[in-house]
């Protein structure tokens, strides 16, 4: 009896071993908060992943930075509508609050300050917000703030489906979540356009929009759907992470890891390996590897006009991704300060007097010079481990220009430094240069030459000329095995839709290959589409080596 047990524990073993040989393959180029999120979907959903990354460290504009006893974040601050990563986080049998430290910031979430006048202490209590309101600027914006409100939780309910559906054609619009949004969709009318009915003070109606900031795009140019950012603050509040938004890039890696993705550090991917129209693998330094799925997370104007041959694209063609509308970049300062500012919020920002005609600046690539808009983050406020003890961090942002021949960053950026510490007086640091001991200045041009197209830092402009099928797809059309995430494909730039456009990728990628994996209760398909029919499992792909050098990966 007992060598029939041993041969039955050793057939097991062979199939488990050759189950693990067979697992479907996947390379994720980039290892931004996109193509973590995806790591950790298709690791968890079984899938061999290899994250390639180029830099020494994870989180791509997502990262933090150690500098002299300081840690900043580089790029987001503001944590919004935690509602997508919770989701995402259950479906891999984790709880994102406590994976993530996410410390809700209530009262003020923020405070907006006007160059015209009076300021705000922005508040996810909606009877106090409404309050406040009313207090600014009279009884018919506290009225038209409730009226707000309501639309825009009809608004966000109606357009859900629509953001965490991939789009493939126009044909889409006859689809039920289209049509269940269309109703309330006015595409001619802008964000700030939208937002004169319901406010008759300028500055609230700046405190409705100034959020398309976070698309990198203008309130005068945003399409009206985008009134739901600053209700999403309202409705689902603010969050910072202990140890900075950085920090929440890292704990994806982790588990992604944990569940067995494997990550390489310090490797730029050279370009992208092609059979005909099939992506089969990437060309490294020296090395080529292969996998059944490629997913392109590097800043996708960039990454098409640096791994991808322009012959291989139509649509995105070198010559139509210049003629395309691109985010504004930022100018940014990261200050260690030797004492801290106790009494001021976490997050400020200032509104400028014209801020109609410093948006037009923006757009229009020329500097604003006479009193720019900026935001400034107290992050120690929240969490002074950031800084030594009795010391914090102050990160300045001031919305800018993208890269244009007729801004050079470095015949200027010490100049615009002092006008900008001046800036930060109206926010209450009025004491700045006696106390910095630490300090770095970004500008775009440093943007732009960390693999960011044009340091268009929040990615291809969010116009309806460039959204849904419109944008480079989740799928990509121009390829065969290729798939987008982050903030280049849909839904959008932003940590929330970055992570929706990872769930969105990993969910093809997963029924690409037949896999229907079990995502603890949480769906792992789209509402309104027909699921393709899964087959039973997916063979390792043993696409042939193209350099000598290749193994599958
Ligand atoms: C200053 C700033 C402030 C922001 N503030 C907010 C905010 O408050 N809230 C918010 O929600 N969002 C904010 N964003 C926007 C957005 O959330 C981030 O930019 C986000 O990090 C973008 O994620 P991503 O997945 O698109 O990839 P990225 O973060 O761009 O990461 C892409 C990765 O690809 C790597 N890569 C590039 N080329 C190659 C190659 N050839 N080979 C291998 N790897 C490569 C890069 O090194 C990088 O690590 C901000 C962005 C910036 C820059």
């Amino acid at each position: 009896m007992v060598w029939y047990y041993t041969v039955l524990y050793m057939l097991r073993q062979i199939k488990h071993t050759m189950q693990d040989l067979e697992k479907p393959t996947a390379i994720i180029v980039g290892a931004g908060p996109g193509g973590l999120a995806s790591a950790m979907l298709l690791a968890y959903s079984g899938v061999d992943v290899t994250v390639i990354e180029k830099a020494e460290k994870v989180g791509g504009r997502t990262r933090l930075v150690h500098k002299d006893g300081y840690t900043y974040d580089r790029g987001p601050t503001f944590f919004h509508y935690p509602e997508v990563i919770e989701e995402i986080f259950r479906a891999v049998g984790r709880d994102a609050h406590k994976e993530l430290g996410l410390i809700p910031l209530e009262d003020p979430s923020y405070r907006l300050v006007f160059g015209a006048g009076g300021h705000i202490n922005a508040t996810s209590n909606l009877d106090l917000m409404t309050e406040r309101i009313r207090e600014l600027s009279g009884d018919k914006n506290a009225r038209g703030f409730e009226k707000y409100v309501k639309e825009n939780r009809t608004k966000l309910n109606r357009s859900k489906a629509c953001l965490q559906t991939p789009w493939t054609g126009p044909s889409n619009l006859l689809s039920k979540r289209a049509l269940r949004v269309a109703k309330i969709l006015k595409p001619w009318s802008s964000v700030a356009g939208d937002l004169r009915k319901n406010f008759d003070d300028e500055r609230i109606r700046l405190a409705m929009s100034f959020q398309t900031k976070y698309l990198g795009m203008s309130p005068f140019h945003a399409p009206s759907l985008f009134t739901i950012l600053a209700f999403l603050e309202y409705e689902h509040g603010i969050f910072h992470a202990k140890g900075g938004l950085g920090s929440i890039t890292e704990k994806i890696a982790g588990i992604a890891e944990e569940f067995g993705a494997k990550i390489r550090l310090n490797t730029p991917v050279k370009q992208l390996i092609y059979q005909g129209k099939e992506v089969v693998g990437v060309e490294l330094e020296g090395e080529t590897i292969y996998a059944d799925k490629v997913v392109v997370n590097a800043d996708f104007a960039h990454a098409m006009t640096t791994l991808v041959p322009d012959e291989k694209r139509k649509k995105w063609s070198n010559k139509k991704l210049e003629k395309k509308g691109y985010s504004c970049s930022t100018y940014m300062l990261y200050l260690g300060m030797d004492r801290t500012y106790d009494d001021l919020p976490h997050h400020q920002i200032y509104a400028s007097k014209n801020y109609e005609k410093n948006l037009e600046e923006i757009t229009n690539h020329k500097l604003t010079w006479e009193d720019p808009s900026l935001y400034v983050q107290n992050a120690c406020v929240t969490d002074p481990e950031l800084a030594p003890e009795g010391c914090s961090t102050l990160y300045v942002l001031v919305p800018v220009p993208n890269q244009h021949e007729s801004i050079v960053w470095d015949d200027i950026k010490d100049e615009y430094r002092e006008l900008i510490i001046d800036q930060m007086a109206k926010l209450g640091f009025d004491d700045v240069r006696d106390h910095i001991v630490s300090e770095t200045i970004v500008t775009p041009d440093d943007w732009g030459s960390s693999d960011i197209y044009r340091g268009a830092v929040f990615n291809l402009a969010h116009n309806l000329g460039q959204m849904l099928w419109r944008r480079p797809q989740n799928r990509f059309e121009e390829a065969k095995n290729l798939y987008i995430v982050g903030g280049g494909t849909h839904p959008g730039s932003g940590l929330p839709t970055i992570f929706e456009s990872a769930r969105i990728s990993s969910k093809l990628v997963l029924a690409d290959l037949g896999l229907d994996p079990d995502w603890n209760g949480v769906s792992n398909w789209f509402e309104d589409m027909k699921k393709p029919k899964v087959k039973n499992s997916s063979k390792v792909s043993m696409k042939p080596s193209v350099a000598g050098e290749g193994h599958v990966a």
